[in-house]
C-alpha cells in the first residue's frame, strides 16, 4: 500500500530527468499517486516523454508568466481530474546576468522577472487550483537557504526565495480553514539546469559535503521522499513550514572546512 494511494498530484516544473520535479514525480509514483504534469512550453521535447513514462496522460504546457495560460491549464485540469489533492510548484527563473556579480547591480526588469516567475506564480497557481483541491490537500514549493543567509551570486533569487517562503506562510493561513496545507522544501544544492545558471555553483556544490553535518550532497530522490511526507496524511497538521532537506547544512553557525573531526567517521 502506498502513502499516496488514491491521491492525484499535479506537478509544475518538470524540465528533464535532472529536475527536482522528476525526483518528486518518481517518489509520488512509487507511493501510488495519480500524476498530471505541466511544463514550460520550451521543454516539451524533454518533459513530455518523461511524464508519459510514469503513465501520465494529463501533460499540458504552461508559461507561468501568463495569467491566461495558468487559467487555461487550471480549467483543463478541473475538467480532467474534477478534484486534485497535491499541487507542486518546482519553478524558478532569473536572468543569468542577475546570478553573478554584485546584488546591487540587479536590474529593475531582472528583479521583476525573478519575482514574477519564482514567487508570484506560486500564489497564482494556488489561487487557480484552490477551488478544486480536496480537503486534506497539500500544496508545496521549492526554496533554497539563500533566502535567509547570503549565498554569493544567488542575489535576486535569494530575495525571491525569501518572498516565496513568506508567501508559503500567508497561503497556509488562507487555506488552513479549508484543511489544505501549504509548505516549502528547502533543498541543498543539486546539479540541475536551473542551478547551472548560478555563478559559482560548482564550487558551492563541491564544498557542501565538506561543511554539512551529514557530509553528503542531496539528491532529487531525497527531495522526492520529503515531498511524499508533505503530500501524505503523515504531515496532516504541518503547514506554513520550510522543511530543510540539506544534510543539516542550515544548522551550521561556524563552517570548519574540509570535514573537521568528523571525517574519521566516513
Ligand atoms: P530545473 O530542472 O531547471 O527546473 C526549473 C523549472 O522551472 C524548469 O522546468 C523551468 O522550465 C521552469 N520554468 C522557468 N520559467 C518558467 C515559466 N515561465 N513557466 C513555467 N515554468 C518555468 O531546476 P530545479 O533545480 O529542479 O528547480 C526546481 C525548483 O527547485 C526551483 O524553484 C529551484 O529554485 C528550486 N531549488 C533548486 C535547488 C538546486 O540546487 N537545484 C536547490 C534548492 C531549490 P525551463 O527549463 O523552460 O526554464
Amino acid at each position: 500500500m502506498g502513502l499516496l494511494d488514491g491521491k492525484t498530484a499535479l506537478i509544475f516544473g518538470l524540465a528533464n530527468e535532472r529536475s527536482i520535479a522528476w525526483g518528486i514525480s518518481k517518489a509520488f509514483d512509487e507511493q501510488g499517486a495519480c500524476l498530471g504534469f505541466s511544463y514550460a512550453p520550451v521543454v516539451e521535447k524533454y518533459a513530455r516523454p518523461l511524464a508519459t513514462k510514469l503513465g501520465a496522460t494529463f501533460i499540458e504546457p504552461c508559461d507561468v508568466a501568463s495569467d491566461e495560460q495558468i487559467e487555461k491549464v487550471a480549467r483543463k485540469a478541473k475538467k480532467y481530474f474534477k478534484k486534485i489533492d497535491i499541487l507542486v510548484h518546482s519553478i524558478a527563473f532569473a536572468g543569468r546576468d542577475e546570478l553573478k556579480g554584485h546584488f546591487y547591480q540587479t536590474t529593475r526588469e531582472g528583479f521583476r522577472t525573478a519575482m514574477d516567475i519564482s514567487v508570484f506564480s506560486f500564489v497564482a497557481l494556488t489561487k487557480a487550483f484552490q477551488s478544486f483541491l480536496n480537503p486534506g490537500g497539500s500544496v508545496m514549493c521549492l526554496t533554497y537557504y539563500g533566502s535567509v543567509k547570503v549565498a554569493p551570486h544567488y542575489n535576486v533569487m535569494g530575495v525571491a526565495k525569501a518572498a516565496l517562503e513568506s508567501s508559503t506562510r500567508y497561503l497556509a493561513y488562507d487555506l488552513g480553514p479549508k484543511q489544505i496545507r501549504v509548505n516549502a522544501i528547502s533543498a541543498g544544492p543539486i546539479r540541475t539546469l536551473a542551478a547551472a545558471g548560478v555563478g559559482g555553483f560548482r564550487d558551492m556544490y563541491k564544498h557542501f559535503a565538506d561543511i554539512s553535518p551529514m557530509q553528503e550532497n542531496v539528491t532529487t530522490e531525497d527531495v522526492g521522499n520529503a515531498a511524499v511526507f508533505l503530500a501524505s496524511d503523515l504531515s496532516k497538521r504541518v503547514t506554513g513550514e520550510v522543511l530543510y532537506v540539506d544534510s543539516g547544512f542550515n544548522i551550521m553557525g561556524v563552517q570548519m572546512g574540509p570535514k573537521g573531526e568528523k571525517s574519521g567517521g566516513k
